[in-house]
């Protein structure tokens, strides 16, 4: 909130929501090594990069979009196996956390658990949803009793799960996640099982979706991808509940440019398998590395990145700086406390981190 001699004060057209919630909490930091924001460790293979180039400089930039992204859906459908009318685009998925919100949360309610990915109650308290929380279990799987009894007696909204979840990186047993959207549906909630990170757990959620209609997935080309910076989300699910989704995507939303590249990429899935593979090798690696630090303990993970908690974050920090490396502070997280995110990258990244490591024993 500003102060009363703030430039803003006399303002009161601004509402009161806005004014209430933080900024998204992000520092870029000078480091070389990247750790902090669950990033590809690698940049788009260079010869798929000269073909999205090319391919954008045959769109003419003069004109709009396709409107409804018609040719990337289509291609989206083809990679999942889905309908392409049941697939809805937008630049990154955290447009499309608002647009859920705006779909089911706006004079309702938004349920999930802490901590969550932070996007979902920034945009609960923009939007004046009301946002319930769950803590989620010691182990950090999900309170599923918890949960079940808010589904029953909270005025239906936006049902948040995250699968594997974020930031903590647990994936939870298929049953559980099951059983709690049969109980959303019964009750009459939209859900989102967000799978941003699916590829690292190698889950899949879609059955549900398939199932139930009000259940949709939310995947991003951001992370195994490994294409944050074209900005590209999508949902798959019930065509219907598509259609319905789509009216909140404002027109011509996704560039020619993120069009075109992202094609490529459809066309090319081959080099995600790799990647995939090489973080789970790697995570490993880190994680078997840290076993027995007498200061840092690490919580596995089914994702690419992994929490830790120092005896002195402040001290882990400095010393990570010193060897080049940045990771991500989550401080106070509820149920798990103070800790470190750290993002599996390179095995040369890696190997910086696990430097470090080693000069704080
Ligand atoms: C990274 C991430 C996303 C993806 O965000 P984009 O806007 O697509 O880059 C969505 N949900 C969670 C939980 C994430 O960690």
């Amino acid at each position: 909130m500003e102060k009363s001699d703030s430039p803003l004060s006399r303002l009161v057209g601004l509402r009161r929501q806005v004014r209430d919630v933080p900024a998204y909490p992000y520092v870029p930091s000078p480091a070389r090594i990247k750790l902090d924001q669950n990033e590809s460790a690698y940049d788009f293979p260079a010869e798929l990069k000269q073909l999205a180039v090319e391919r954008m400089l045959e769109c003419p930039w003069q004109r709009y979009p396709d409107l409804h992204s018609t040719g990337l859906r289509q291609a989206i459908g083809r990679l999942e196996g889905w309908d392409p009318e049941g697939v809805v685009v937008t630049s990154g998925s955290n447009v499309m956390i608002k647009l859920l919100t705006e779909l089911a949360g706006i004079g309702q309610t938004v349920l999930t658990t802490t901590p969550t990915f932070s996007v979902y109650p920034l945009e609960a308290g923009m939007l004046g949803a009301e946002l319930v929380q769950v803590p989620v279990e010691a182990d950090l799987s999900l309170p599923a009793g918890g949960l079940r009894q808010e589904l029953r007696r909270r005025i239906p909204g936006l049902f948040v799960l995250i699968q594997p979840q974020a930031p903590t990186g647990y994936a939870d047993c298929p049953e559980v996640v099951r059983s709690l959207v049969e109980e959303a549906a019964a009750h009459g909630w939209l859900t989102v099982i967000d799978e941003a990170y699916h590829h690292f757990s190698e889950t899949s959620y879609l059955d549900l979706v398939r199932e139930f209609p009000g259940v949709l997935s939310m995947r991003t080309f951001s992370k195994a991808w490994g294409l944050a910076g074209l900005r590209l989300g999508y949902a798959l699910a019930h065509p219907e509940l598509a259609e319905q989704l789509s009216k909140l995507v404002s027109a011509f939303a996704i560039n020619v440019l993120t069009q075109s590249a992202v094609e490529v990429a459809l066309e090319h899935p081959e080099y995600v398998r790799e990647r995939v593979e090489e973080n789970r090798r790697e995570r490993e690696r880190m994680l078997a590395a840290l076993q027995g630090h007498p200061h840092w303990r690490a919580r596995p993970s089914s994702t690419n990145f992994f929490l830790i908690q120092t005896d002195d974050d402040a001290a882990a920090l400095r010393l990570l700086e010193e060897h080049d490396v940045v990771v991500r502070v989550q401080k106070a997280l509820p149920v798990v406390g103070d800790c470190l995110r750290v993002s599996v990258g390179s095995p040369a990244d890696n190997d910086a981190f696990l430097q470090a490591a080693a000069a704080a024993r």
